[in-house]
């Protein structure tokens, strides 16, 4: 068997591209090229063989959908390992719980039992435990450098406390992200976690992570990687979710739907995959807060980029979706030579438009959604009293889109539950008037001593900080 190969997205159609393992792809991060990887070719799964998934545990599920990506990279019995440790630390049987909820034939799907109650975790914790062993096999360290404005430090910091061969440093904005995000990082108290508030922005945290990679004598010294939103590996781990949840409502003989509160389209790029492999997803729902590129995409065939507005579902807030190129490079027909212009144009005006019989295309593929905060506030409260279930701000928004939506009521639509509410206790007590009960994970948060350094908005200070921090071996 020769097992899947990688491409990049803006690949020259030559067949002399570069071809890259699973073991590549995941401690390369961004391609050469600027594009991002996809593989080679989709995995397919018959009829007959999803059908025959049906029962497994999550882990045994996870090891079977993930084996064709990962090819040779981790032989059977180290994928299935390397699977269960990272799954045993949620806090619910299944890993992620489907609910059914009593409208509409809703369900929701619970992604936030993980160490940072957030659906980042799923991803990363297997990404960190996947990087530490094939470093240690190969005797080498690795450090992890990446800015943040909340969830995604959190869930990187839990990932790779107490790996070996990763030593972690997490950049934020100094008094700009929320008490309970801050302290999520900060009193993660492991010798290898190297929290660094910086005196800036957002933005400066992520100019200044750049730059250290664009360094290249200073990201050799240092072996630097991303664990961010790009990385195959993360896309991976998350079309299993989707396997898990349609497998419950009936798939291979049922089609389900999925709606996704999504801001990098990192998630629902995941459910588009599994629909790919042969899993039966009738549609795939976009929803948008006021960020709301993706949905004007699937509006209008453009792609047009405006400022960040701040929301109360903040892990939504961006500019550009980061995965939606990896998208675009189906709807291009993979032609890389012709994306790479495209997207190079799209950073030089703000705008791409496809052709209308690519926009026909996408709207087969996404149907999409907005709300924006007065919306989301009213959302929370309709889901309580509709459903009697908390939301947290980004899931509200997913709830509100697959109601608006809701289309064939004969196919059940699964709405992905991104965040514990308890992260978001503000949004939460403004919609009921009563704050979420805190779970036992955030308790005590307030009264664990922290750990971290501030410096200035500095590059020069910064790597003398990464230099002098213990050295590898
Ligand atoms: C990161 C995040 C999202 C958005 O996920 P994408 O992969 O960017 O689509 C949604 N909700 C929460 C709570 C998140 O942390």
């Amino acid at each position: 068997m020769t097992s899947l190969r990688y491409i990049s997205t803006r690949q020259g159609s030559r067949p002399s591209s570069e071809r890259l393992t699973f073991e590549e792809v995941m401690l390369a991060g961004l391609a050469r090229d600027g594009g991002l990887y996809v593989p080679e070719s989709w995995p397919a799964w018959s009829r007959t063989e999803i059908a025959a998934l049906r029962g497994l545990s999550y882990t045994d599920l996870a090891a079977r959908v993930m084996a064709p990506f990962v090819g040779e990279t981790f032989d059977a019995a180290t994928l299935g390992r390397l699977v269960r440790e990272a799954y045993a630390g949620f806090d619910a049987p299944d890993v992620v719980p489907l609910k059914a909820l009593p409208v509409d034939d809703l369900h929701l799907l619970e992604l936030f039992h993980g160490p940072t109650l957030a659906f980042k975790d799923v991803a990363l914790q297997l990404l960190g435990r996947m990087l530490d062993a094939l470093l240690t096999r190969s005797g080498r360290r690795a450090r992890i450098i990446g800015a943040t404005s909340g969830d995604t430090g959190s869930a990187a910091i839990e990932a790779v406390r107490d790996r070996a061969a990763l030593d972690i440093f997490m950049l934020h904005p100094r008094g700009r992200v929320s008490e309970v995000q801050r302290r999520q990082m900060t009193t993660v108290l492991a010798p290898n976690v190297h929290n660094i508030a910086i005196e800036g922005t957002f933005d400066d945290c992520q100019d200044l992570a750049k730059a250290c990679f664009n360094d290249l004598a200073f990201r050799d010294r240092h072996r630097l990687t991303a664990v961010n939103s790009i990385n195959f590996a993360r896309v991976m781990a998350q079309i299993v979710y989707y396997f898990h949840a349609a497998l419950r409502l009936g798939a291979p003989e049922r089609p389900v739907s999925f709606c996704v509160p999504t801001g990098n389209f990192g998630n629902i790029y995941a459910g588009y995959a599994a629909r790919a492999m042969g899993l039966p997803i009738e549609r795939l729902l976009i929803a948008s807060n006021s960020n709301d590129i993706l949905t004007r995409f699937i509006e209008s065939g453009a792609q047009q980029m405006t400022g960040v507005t701040p929301t109360l579902s903040p892990s939504m807030d961006i500019q550009v979706s980061s995965n939606f190129e990896r998208y675009l490079f189906d709807l291009f027909d993979r032609d890389g030579k012709a994306l790479a212009a495209a997207m190079e144009s799209f950073r030089a005006t703000g705008a791409m438009a496809v052709s209308p019989a690519q926009l026909a295309r996408a709207r087969a593929a996404f149907d999409a959604g907005r709300l924006d905060d007065a919306g989301t506030v009213d959302a929370i409260a309709a889901a309580k009293r509709e459903t009697g279930e908390t939301l947290d701000p980004h899931t509200a928004v997913g709830y509100a889109v697959a109601r608006h939506k809701r289309g064939d009521r004969a196919v059940p639509m699964v709405v992905l539950a991104t965040a514990h509410p308890a992260k978001f206790p503000d949004a939460v007590r403004q919609a009921t008037g009563a704050p979420p009960p805190v779970p036992a994970r955030l308790a005590g948060l307030a009264s664990r001593p922290e750990h971290y350094e501030t410096l200035p908005n500095d590059i020069g200070a910064l790597k003398r900080l990464m230099d002098g921090a213990a050295v590898f071996a």
